[in-house]
């Protein structure tokens, strides 16, 4: 079996980088930082992102697995202290594979109909510099409402966990196979009026979203990442067909992450 490893780059994810590439290499398993079967990586959640969108490329092959060397996170859920117990489950192959959903986004422009395409593992929202975004929500291609406000966050199952769950949307378990559309501070009045509630897709339901309006230009984030898009004429966004694959070495019900994370410590 081949495995890369994606540190956070700080002094002790890279000494745990190190620590588990020499022992694994002893093991016989072969280090690939170019098509691994296994992704390990180092660090925080944000480092699973990273690794996460660095392997974008072979997702039907690899599967992802994460240390933590901060705090817990929700897809670093190894801890330093547990790695050598780590090390002997990777070595012991083949390993237990859970897949879960990811969301796709298209975004297309109004001139070429250039056409960008991502997948987020989180989420992708989408907001302005200045002012509100003004934007036609349509689903499944009828209109279901003008939004306007800071933004809209549209996130995977594993994903409503995070950005998802501070703007009030619900928590969904990963093997429903669905995305969240939530709002961020929507202007409603006597004049402007949106549905106010988070909304639950299922696969095959598209939400698209047309700016409306002079203003064409957002900050789209995918995941950890932003970047300014100009001219935008839609963004769409659905279930994708791809699956982020995850290793499991263990049992660490979806329920029990939840509580770990967010409700009081048994031992308080
Ligand atoms: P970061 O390091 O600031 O991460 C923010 C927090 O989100 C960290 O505590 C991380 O552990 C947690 N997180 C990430 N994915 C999670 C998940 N699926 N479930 C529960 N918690 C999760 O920023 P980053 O490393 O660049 O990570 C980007 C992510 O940060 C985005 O995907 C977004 O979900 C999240 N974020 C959250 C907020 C918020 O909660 N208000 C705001 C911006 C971004």
């Amino acid at each position: 079996m081949k495995f890369g490893i994606v540190s956070k780059g700080d002094e002790r994810s890279n000494r745990i980088q190190a620590t588990m590439k020499q022992y694994l290499t002893d093991f016989n398993l072969e280090y690939d930082e170019t098509n691994p079967d296994l992704v390990i990586s180092v660090g925080g959640d944000g480092t699973f992102l990273e690794a996460f969108h660095q392997y974008i490329h072979c997702l039907g092959s690899t599967s992802f697995i994460g240390v933590h060397t901060g705090h817990l996170g929700f897809y670093a859920d190894w801890t330093p202290e547990e790695v050598e117990k780590l090390i002997i489950e990777i070595a012991k192959t083949p390993f237990q594979i859970v897949e879960y959903p990811l969301l796709e986004v298209t975004i297309r422009d109004r001139d070429g109909g250039e056409e960008n395409r991502f997948l987020a593992l989180n989420e992708t929202t989408i907001k302005t510099a200045e002012g509100s975004v003004v934007f036609d929500v349509e689903i499944k291609g009828s209109h279901f409402e003008t939004f306007r406000g800071d933004g809209l966050c549209i996130s995977t199952p594993s994903g409503s966990t995070a950005y998802n769950k501070a703007l009030g949307g619900g928590i969904i378990h990963p093997s429903l196979e669905a995305i969240q559309l939530t709002e961020m501070a929507s202007i409603n009045n006597r004049v402007f009026r949106t549905i106010g509630s988070p909304l639950i897709l299922p696969k095959h339901h598209t939400c698209m979203l047309k700016p409306l309006g002079n203003k064409r230009t957002f900050l789209i984030a995918i995941d950890h990442f932003t970047k300014n898009y100009n001219n935008v004429k839609s963004i769409q966004c659905r279930v994708a067909k791809e699956l982020v694959r995850f290793a499991r070495f263990r049992p660490f019900p979806f329920w029990d992450r939840v509580r770990d994370s967010f409700v009081a410590d048994d031992d308080v």
